[in-house]
């Protein structure tokens, strides 16, 4: 039963066309196509019908349906997937994209984007090429590898290797390395959809190359070797060395397999960091096929990259999945162009942003951080206290799980305000800015803010307590219904 006055209140409701009318939406509409500007109000109306009848409003003033048309409409026209501030530390974080681009890839791509290119067509000859033969020369020589080919991420080039190589077969994996990476990916799994038969040896934290030796029967194709990218087993723990493996398998005339997981091409132990073995590495050792991932520590655009024995990974891109997996040309002008950084090490480590971030130095952190806490405090109104506190970050990305980076952080505090309506409104901001909380604190990690997004961030900032505290003159808003995104890195 609806009472009278809520019947009252849903008949002096704007119509769609009195809003639409308005001025705010009729300068919208110079803008934005009318059909949507008029999808806008009737979902503002909408939106006050359902709350009159739950007896929670009155009626609404025309231009407060106006302002919600317009940022209706306005979120509509902004592009969805767009740049974000990663103030959470975490130099690889799969939810925010992964690796950053460095600048000669980025206008690498754009320069393919733009026009046509020679993805596959050898330029000498006029005849058809392949569009691994962008960056085969340069993987091989940068690893060490006799080719090299790359397609949409790792999980497919696992995937490709299984299936080409081993399809009906035997795989033999130790217990200690049977691993599951965000986002479902699980050894196990990609294993079943290869069609390869995987045989389980060892333990959790050993195994030993006669555990390998014993399960190898008439059906055995290869051994895979996985690299425990986002996990440390620690303590009493063992397994063979790649030269034993690779051995091992020669002896039988067995392939050996190793899914690098992140795979560096530079040696970032020498910076003290980690211990990730180089790709290099791995192919001197007697590796037959290497496959990882062309956005994690590589620091270039997702790919699954494999490099090892040349009539292995011929064999690989002959078979049909490959054509399912390839990458396309943004991918490739972008990784070529990441990949020839690595030709000279010191410029890699200065212009890959995830080698740059990785080595930033705790007293240039330091300055930045209270360079962004100088820039917002004024703005802060005593509302939120601001401070700057030594902390660390993490690599992720399933990368380098054991190792912190000391760093520092730009603490907000509320004092009217939740740490959750702080970072929704962080988030939600424009530019959205991602930070992390902390009891009842939302820490900004500036390791993983570019020097040139510092005052754009710290503007985003001043917008967010703007944003809070017109918020919180609505009655009962301040702290309003608060998503906890929980993210995964
Ligand atoms: C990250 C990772 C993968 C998946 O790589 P993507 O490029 O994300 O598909 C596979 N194996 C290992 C060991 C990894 O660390």
């Amino acid at each position: 039963m609806i009472d009278e006055t809520r019947r009252e209140r849903l008949r002096q409701l704007p119509a769609v066309h009195r809003i639409l009318s308005h001025p705010v939406c009729a300068d919208l509409q110079r803008r934005a196509p009318r059909e949507l500007v008029a999808e806008g109000a009737s979902r503002a109306v909408a939106r006050h019908r359902e709350r009159i009848l739950a007896g929670v409003a009155s009626v609404p003033e025309l231009e407060e349906l106006a302002r919600e048309t317009a940022e209706w409409v306005e979120s509509k026209l902004r592009p969805h997937l767009r740049p974000v501030i990663n103030a959470t530390g975490v130099v690889l974080h799969t939810n925010l994209g992964r690796a950053p681009l460095a600048e000669s890839a980025v206008e690498q791509v754009v320069r393919v984007a733009r026009g046509y290119s020679n993805l596959e067509l050898r330029l000498e000859t006029g005849k058809r090429g392949s569009r691994h033969e962008h960056v085969e020369d340069l993987l091989c020589r940068l690893t060490g590898a006799e080719a090299a080919m790359v397609v949409n991420n790792n999980a497919a080039a696992v995937l490709l290797v299984l299936r080409t190589l081993a399809s009906g077969r035997n795989v033999i994996v130790s217990r200690g390395e049977l691993v599951e990476i965000g986002g479902s990916f699980r050894v196990s799994e990609v294993m079943a959809e290869s069609g390869a038969r995987l045989v389980e040896v060892g333990t959790t934290n050993k195994t030993h190359d006669y555990d390998y030796e014993r399960a190898i029967d008439g059906e055995t194709a290869m051994i895979m070797r996985t690299h425990t990218s986002n996990f440390r087993i620690v303590g009493f723990t063992s397994r063979p060395s790649r030269e034993e493996l690779a051995a091992l398998c020669r002896k039988h005339s067995l392939l050996l397999y190793e899914d690098l997981g992140s795979g560096v091409l530079f040696d970032i132990r020498k910076w003290g960091i980690g211990d990730e073995p180089t790709v290099r590495e791995c192919v001197a050792a007697g590796v037959d096929v290497v496959s990882f991932s062309g956005d994690k520590l590589l620091g270039g655009a997702q790919a699954g990259i494999v490099v090892g024995k040349k009539n292995v990974v011929e064999k690989l891109k002959k078979h049909q999945l490959a054509r399912a997996l390839r990458v396309d040309k943004l991918t490739l002008a972008a990784l070529e162009a990441t990949l020839r950084l690595y030709l000279d090490e010191e410029r890699a480590a200065r212009e890959i942003p995830v080698l740059w971030m990785l080595r930033r130095r705790p007293e240039e952190l330091k300055t930045a951080a209270e360079r962004l806490a100088a820039a917002i405090r004024p703005a802060s109104g005593g509302e939120v206290a601001v401070r700057v506190t030594p902390d660390v970050s993490q690599v992720g990305g399933g990368s380098l799980p054991a190792v912190e980076l000391p760093t520092y952080t730009v603490v907000l505090e509320g004092r009217r305000w939740g740490a959750a309506a702080l970072e929704t409104a962080l988030r939600t901001g424009e530019p959205p800015i991602m930070g992390r909380i902390h009891r009842e604190e939302v820490r900004l990690d500036v390791r993983t803010i570019f020097p040139h997004e510092l005052e754009l961030c710290a503007e985003g900032i001043r917008r967010a307590f703007e944003q809070l505290r017109s918020r919180s003159r609505q009655p009962g808003e301040a702290d309003g219904p608060v998503q906890q995104g929980r993210v995964r890195v």
